[in-house]
């Protein structure tokens, strides 16, 4: 029977991630459960940063970016003796399942760790990239997105004043999400992402003399890991074929991580947080919770992983069609 949650987050951290701790820590409560609150991912697990949490911790919290449980990498919970030193905090601090809000590699870890421990572990999908299979949205790409789409209108003032093109380098590990919706929200030229990566017959469509006449601004957007080197390697290309044109690249960064979660994030987490701990009363285990068609789904961690998510090919070929 379950009595006590843990609740961490781990991986990158992403705007929303306050709102379902929040979400998990009163949805536990008010099914009379207690909260234990886990620091820094799985490294405050393995070190015993723990802490009992009541309603009051996450009060003032939903609109904040960031993670209060703060977040890290931790290579220790990759190795057996690892996750064998997290487990020991585990049966200390009497958790009898764990919620984990992060991406595939904190599922990936958290599935592991279900396994060789037999302890219920539920994920939120807590990431700007999108990326996870199952779910058509993950806490904090909405608010993310619009970031990324802010920053775009404001280049692109500046870039219909000059005759430049204007490169702009997005996040999103192997994953274009951020990158072609940013481009189709943003009105750009073109998006150059993993999944589709027609690099140089992009730039022609996008910029290429005859089309170009007809613009007075080139925005293109470069996702991080399309092309080695990002958004300098394709402004050194368009320089080289393009003689004729300036480039300009700006690296987005972390900009993209920060700020307060959007509406649709912050209804996303709560709705997923208070999913997870009835699943968990359910007894559910080894499950992500997802959203699709706007209903909530519980979805294999092992799926969630493992399945390659696609960005759709109508959304594709709108920024194809629209770009002209
Ligand atoms: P994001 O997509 O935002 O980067 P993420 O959850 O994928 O988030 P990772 O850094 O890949 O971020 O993973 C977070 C943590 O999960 C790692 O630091 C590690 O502690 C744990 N983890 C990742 N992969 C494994 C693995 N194969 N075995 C055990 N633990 C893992």
């Amino acid at each position: 029977m379950i009595k006590t949650i843990g609740v961490l987050t781990s991986g990158g951290d992403a705007p929303g991630m306050n709102a379902a701790i929040r979400a998990v820590t009163r949805a536990a409560i008010a099914q009379g459960l207690q909260v234990k609150a886990i620091y820094r991912g799985y490294k405050g697990l393995i070190d015993g940063e723990v802490k009992s949490f009541t309603s009051q911790d996450v009060s003032g919290i939903i609109q904040r970016g960031g993670t209060i449980l703060k977040s890290a990498r931790c290579m220790e919970f990759m190795t057996p003796e690892g996750r064998k030193q997290a487990h020991k905090v585990i049966q200390k601090e009497k958790i009898d399942a764990l919620v984990v809000i992060g991406g595939d590699g904190t599922f990936t870890g958290g599935r592991l760790f279900a396994q060789e421990y037999d302890i219920p572990v539920i994920g939120l999908p807590g990431t700007i990239d999108n990326d996870l299979w199952g779910t058509d949205a993950t806490i904090g790409y909405d608010t993310s997105l619009g970031t990324i789409t802010e920053c775009i209108d404001k280049l692109r003032d500046t870039a219909t004043s000059h005759e430049r093109v204007f490169l702009v380098e997005v996040m999103g590990r192997d994953a274009g999400f951020l990158t072609l919706n940013a481009a189709i929200a943003g009105g750009c030229e073109a998006a150059i992402i993993p999944e589709r990566a027609q690099v140089k017959e992009q730039i022609e469509e996008a910029i290429g003399s005859g089309k170009r006449k007809t613009k007075s601004s080139s925005i293109v957007l470069v996702q991080e890991h399309a092309v080695e080197g990002g958004a300098a390697t394709v402004a050194k290309m368009i320089e080289k074929i393009h003689p004729e044109f300036s480039t300009r690249v700006t690296v987005l960064g972390h900009l993209q991580r920060g700020g307060s979660p959007s509406a649709y994030d912050r209804i996303l987490a709560s709705r997923m947080g208070v999913a997870a701990v009835q699943a968990l009363l359910d007894g559910q285990r080894n499950v992500m919770v997802g959203i699709q068609n706007d209903d909530i789904v519980l979805i294999p961690l092992s799926k969630a992983i493992h399945q390659k998510k696609d960005v759709k090919e109508d959304s594709w070929q709108a920024l194809l069609t629209l770009s002209i």
